[in-house]
């Protein structure tokens, strides 16, 4: 018996101590009070209508900003002091006596964001009150000051761009806080004098902006005042970026500046520090990025920030400050630091290649953001899938929300009260799921690619074997579940079948793969039409149209699957030949299975089915005692500029080591940014074949070919 006493008392203590801190904000009735300025008055009033919203009897609430008969009752009982105080030394302030709270804020958009905490809490102990549409609070209402740990928090989700939900998680969004983002200077520009342009070896190029020029200050200036005013109601912030390219302006006035043709910095802190002193109350950025990663010469004003790039950080894991792109990135802010304190980051929260597969980045995310806090970062912008769906996006915005705010939030709890609160009849299912993701990725102490396609998904980030579980769990518990939560699982499934299909696709033929291998035919499990046809219900989501970044369209993906792959029979004479390579692999490319797996590469995925070689020409052998019969060989080949994929210039066959053929580019037939060369043949009595595939350009193409089919 003592046993069980031991442990009791050692279960009940933690509780115990969890529920004493809120326990005392219950109250019989409550009553609003406000430091007498107009701010706090105005606070006290919004707080009035958010209790009066959230409650669910009449006459517990009064204010003394609202005529109330019962106000003197009211007084005797838990008051609730509001001061809106834009002078505060911290972004809040709790006090908590035995008959009153008194709360502190140094901003609107946290004292909206604090009642929605107080209410959230509240909720819990007092039934009169709902918790209907509060997320669970972060903080718990203790007597203490507090800093947030980033005064610009973005977490660029879905989520987080959807009304509301930034003044809820009291988050930043680019389509408010910002007049001006990334490379966009070029939109807000009606005038065109050829000044306006940079001076690149003597001539005016329309690519990039001359920055001492008048007219493109002039035309940006009214761009502020006749959009966002001159600051002193609401305060923006502009980013201020040369376009895209390393080209720079060494006309006259941008060279006394300073500007070298590498170094666009001088003329870009030039034009912006005229915009800050022009507009003291409106902030302005300029970034760390191709022609302007050297920081100025002299020291910038307040209202003077920088961005900064965390692309050669590796994601997914802690930081350590021993390793080079940690080193370099210290560097590089500390440089900085010199010339402003406004630091920001542009870090990332996304696999680009792929928004709808689970990527757990949460655990990471806390470690890399109490690395940059050590370095005084000011915020962070972290871009993630932006307007497009993901899946488990709301609980990533609501995580990576509060860790911003404090980087020392207990993320296990958070993901669990996020779950019960959102997903009341499944919470257990999705808190297990998604942990383990967590759990078992921070395990393999991986990075995570920020473009890779499914197979590099399945050796870091995602078990297979688990994610099939937890897609047919979700499958089964739909039908019997209600209300909002329906929908929104019905999304999540749809979201996740096509990474059901992508499982298949890698897997090929394996127990969780789509294909079933006869010899040199393949076919389809019946069960891959019903996935896409759950894909399919995309259709149903405007958010939910595209699976990656650019170009991911899931019309295209969905088509390429119903034109290339479920076609089927499929037949491949090379199917269970081995192919030898005869040159140099790329380092993801060792083997050439996928020249023979029987699957097509899709046109719009370099990711998907397609064998690259980016070193060389390739050389490849294999026998011809199978393919006797064979009298066409097929090749295809991806075609796509950006990514610098082209079909070979010249193909040569080698049958057992004479040049029988040589095919050029001429000979191709084009078809859907595929490239498809034909050639008859026969094997009859020969051993062996070579094909050598020549390289449009080396050095500077890639060849990916998806299969070499033999029929
Ligand atoms: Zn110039």
């Amino acid at each position: 018996m003592w046993r069980f006493n031991y442990f009791f008392i050692f279960l009940l203590f933690p509780i115990f101590c969890f529920s004493q801190s809120t326990y005392s904000l219950k109250s019989d009735v409550y009553l609003i009070t406000s430091a007498n300025d107009s701010k706090s008055k105005e606070w006290a009033n919004y707080t009035y209508n958010q209790f009066e919203q959230q409650s669910l009897e009449k006459n517990i609430i009064y204010s003394t900003s609202v005529e109330n008969a019962s106000y003197k009752d009211a007084k005797k009982n838990n008051g609730i002091y509001l001061v809106l105080d834009p002078n505060l030394a911290y972004d809040y302030c709790i006090e908590k006596t035995s008959t009153k709270i008194s709360l502190k804020v140094k901003n609107e958009k946290t004292s909206k964001w604090i009642i929605n905490q107080l209410l959230a809490v509240l909720s819990k102990t007092d039934h009169r009150f709902s918790s209907h549409n509060l997320l669970p609070a972060i903080i718990d209402f203790k007597t203490d000051c507090i800093n947030f740990d980033f005064s610009y928090r973005e977490p660029h989700f879905y989520y987080n761009l959807q009304k509301n939900n930034a003044a809820i998680l009291n988050t930043n969004n680019v389509e408010t806080d910002w007049g001006l983002w990334g490379h966009n200077l070029h939109k807000i520009i009606t005038k065109k004098p050829p000044t306006l342009y940079a001076e690149v070896n003597h001539k005016r190029l329309p690519q990039q902006f001359c920055f001492s020029s008048v007219s493109l200050y002039q035309q940006t200036l009214n761009y502020i005042v006749n959009n966002y005013g001159n600051g002193k109601k609401v305060t923006y912030r502009f980013m201020i970026m040369p376009n895209d390219n390393k080209l720079v302006c060494t006309c006259k006035h941008c060279l006394s500046l300073g500007n070298t043709t590498s170094n666009a910095t001088p003329a870009v802190t030039y034009f912006i520090k005229k915009l800050a002193e022009r507009f003291p109350n409106h902030h302005f950025f300029t970034s760390a990025y191709l022609t302007t990663k050297t920081p100025p010469k002299e020291k910038l004003t307040k209202n003077i920030g920088v961005m900064i790039s965390t692309i050669e950080l590796p994601k997914g894991i802690a930081l350590n400050e021993q390793q080079t792109p940690s080193r370099n990135f210290i560097k590089q802010v500390n440089a900085w630091k010199e010339k402003t304190e406004n630091i920001y980051l542009w870090d990332y929260a996304a696999n680009f290649d792929d928004y709808l597969t689970p990527i757990p980045v949460l655990y990471a995310l806390q470690e890399q953001l109490r690395f940059f806090k050590k370095f005084a970062i000011k915020g962070v912008f972290l871009n993630a899938n932006g307007y497009d769906y993901a899946s488990f996006d709301d609980l990533k915005t609501f995580i990576s929300a509060a860790l911003m705010l404090n980087t020392e939030v207990n993320i296990d709890n958070l993901i669990k009260a996020f779950f019960q609160k959102e997903y009341p009849e499944n919470h257990a299912l999705l808190t297990n799921y998604y942990l383990s993701l967590e759990k078992n990725f921070k395990a393999k102490r991986k990075k995570y690619p920020l473009y890779g396609g499914i197979r590099e998904i399945l050796n870091t980030y995602l078990d297979a074997t688990a994610f099939t579980q937890f897609y047919k769990d979700l499958e089964k518990i739909i039908p019997k579940t209600t209300g909002n939560e329906k929908e929104k699982l019905k999304k999540l499934f749809t979201a996740l079948s096509y990474t059901r299909l992508q499982i298949g696709y890698a897997l090929e033929d394996k127990p969780l793969g789509f294909l079933i291998k006869n010899n040199t035919q393949t076919t389809i499990k019946p069960r891959t039409k019903q996935w896409l046809a759950s894909l399919k219900a995309y259709k149903n989501y405007p958010e939910l149209k595209n699976y990656k970044e650019a170009d991911g369209a899931l019309p295209v993906y969905c088509e390429a699957w119903e034109t290339n792959l479920l076609n089927t029979p499929y037949k491949n004479f090379l199917i269970n030949t081995k192919i030898e390579l005869l040159s140099e692999a790329d380092e993801s490319f060792k083997t050439t299975r996928l020249l023979n797996n029987g699957i097509l590469g899709f046109a719009s995925d370099y990711h998907q089915g397609w064998y690259i070689n980016s070193i060389g020409n390739m050389v490849l052998k294999f026998t011809t005692l199978t393919l006797q019969q064979a009298k066409t060989i097929k090749l295809r080949f991806l075609m796509h500029e950006k990514h610098k994929f082209y079909p070979p210039k010249k193909i040569e066959l080698y049958i057992d080591d004479v040049l029988k053929e040589s095919k050029l580019k001429e000979n191709l037939i084009i078809e859907n940014g595929v490239a498809i060369y034909t050639i008859n043949l026969n094997f009859s009595g020969t051993e062996n074949v070579k094909l050598k595939f020549i390289q449009k350009e080396l050095g500077k193409s890639s060849i990916a070919c998806d299969e070499i089919q033999i029929f």
